[in-house]
């Protein structure tokens, strides 16, 4: 007999259109939650010096002291003061280590819906149980939608940003609140930042660590820069709480790979104002082209935008998509509705202009 929590795993929506993508010859592929530019020459260089250097064994479960230190400072120039950090197998292992560490069989965790895929997911493979927000249709998280999901069970809520599948960005003052609901409920915030470099139009941009000290901090460097395969993340919350992160690290992912936490030292200080350029440029194309025949919001942060279906649902117009080349993500990989599709701008202009004039004749019967 296998584990009782198997029932509650099914294969990610994202991941079947990733496979297609393999078996479709050229495909417009506005599917993929990866930037579409190698790792930057400085940083894959120090990787591998150190990987020829010999850097290639166990290091310590919290990862290198002088980039946990690198780490610490930068986090003290936002303001945000915690005593250490710890090196995590990208966002998602330091994810998984939260949720171990608060989440009680029965507990609820609050995720504001639509959201990136894993976080349901594993709440219940360790008993909790998701308690999904509604940020339809805005996609922004308010205080009195918190308040009125909130039980005796409620143990954690779930930030995401800036938002995957949406691009919506939080303002500080919006972040603030959304600390101050947590605060009177005493929960605790996971706050995945992964996307906290993509950020446009010279937003302001806050951590919900700034305002709450039971913030649990998520970073890492898949989406910048280019880092995905490296799996290096880094988790920051109260050193009571690192106590146990780090036994709960030793005894399942060990430690990041050393050679990468190097390279990721010199990808911590980047200057990635140019590639943040083009992003936002790209930004500019997929929204200027989408709103003019689709209801969307503009996105603000990281590399989607979400546009409503006009008629029908998203799987099917995602699956019509698919007939013509087109790869998107159904809005329902991601949500408890199937009411939008995700659309990745991390692709180059000119695939962008032709998933542009697909879509258009997709939603104008073509
Ligand atoms: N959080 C969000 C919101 C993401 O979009 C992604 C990647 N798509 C991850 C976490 C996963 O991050 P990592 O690769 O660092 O585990």
């Amino acid at each position: 007999m296998l584990a009782e929590r198997l029932k509650y795993l099914k294969p990610s929506g994202i991941r079947k259109i990733f496979d297609l993508a393999q078996s479709i010859e050229n495909p417009i592929n506005l599917s993929i939650g990866m930037t579409d530019f190698n790792v930057p020459d400085p940083i894959r260089k120090e990787a591998k010096i150190w990987m020829d250097r010999g850097l290639n064994q166990y290091v310590n479960t919290q990862g290198l002291p002088e980039l946990r230190e690198e780490l610490t400072q930068n986090l003290r120039r936002e303001k945000l003061q915690f005593d250490d950090v710890m090196i995590t197998s990208g966002v998602t292992g330091g994810y998984v280590i939260s949720i171990m560490a608060l989440v009680n069989p029965g507990d609820e965790v609050l995720i504001p819906d639509p959201r990136f895929v894993m976080y349901s997911f594993v709440v219940e493979l360790f008993g909790g149980v998701p308690k999904f927000i509604d940020t339809y249709p805005d996609f922004k998280l308010r205080p009195d939608q918190i308040e009125a999901m909130i039980s005796p069970k409620t143990k954690a809520l779930v930030l995401n940003n800036p938002n995957n599948p949406t691009g919506v960005v939080l303002s500080p003052d919006e972040v603030k609140a959304v600390a101050e609901v947590a605060k009177k409920h005493n929960l605790y915030i996971i706050a995945d930042e992964i996307y906290n470099k993509f950020l446009y139009d010279d937003l302001p941009y806050k951590s919900v660590a700034n305002f709450y000290d039971r913030s649990i901090v998520l970073r890492g460097y898949a989406k910048s820069w280019g880092m995905s395969g490296w799996r290096i993340g880094y988790v920051a919350a109260s050193s009571e709480l690192m106590e146990y992160f780090k036994m709960l690290q030793h005894y399942t992912y060990v430690c990041a790979p050393p050679f990468l936490q190097k390279g990721a030292m010199v990808a911590e200080n980047f200057d990635g104002s140019e590639i943040i350029r083009q992003y936002q440029e790209k930004r500019d194309i997929i929204y200027s082209g989408l709103r003019e025949f689709l209801d969307v919001k503009k996105p603000q942060g990281a590399f989607y935008i979400f546009p409503k279906v006009p008629a029908g649902t998203s799987t099917r117009l995602v699956e019509r998509a698919i007939k013509k080349k087109l790869l998107m993500v159904p809005g329902q990989a991601f949500s408890e509705k199937d009411t939008h599709f995700r659309v990745s701008f991390a692709a180059s202009n000119e695939t962008l202009e032709k998933g542009i004039e697909i879509l258009y004749d997709l939603v104008n019967g073509g």
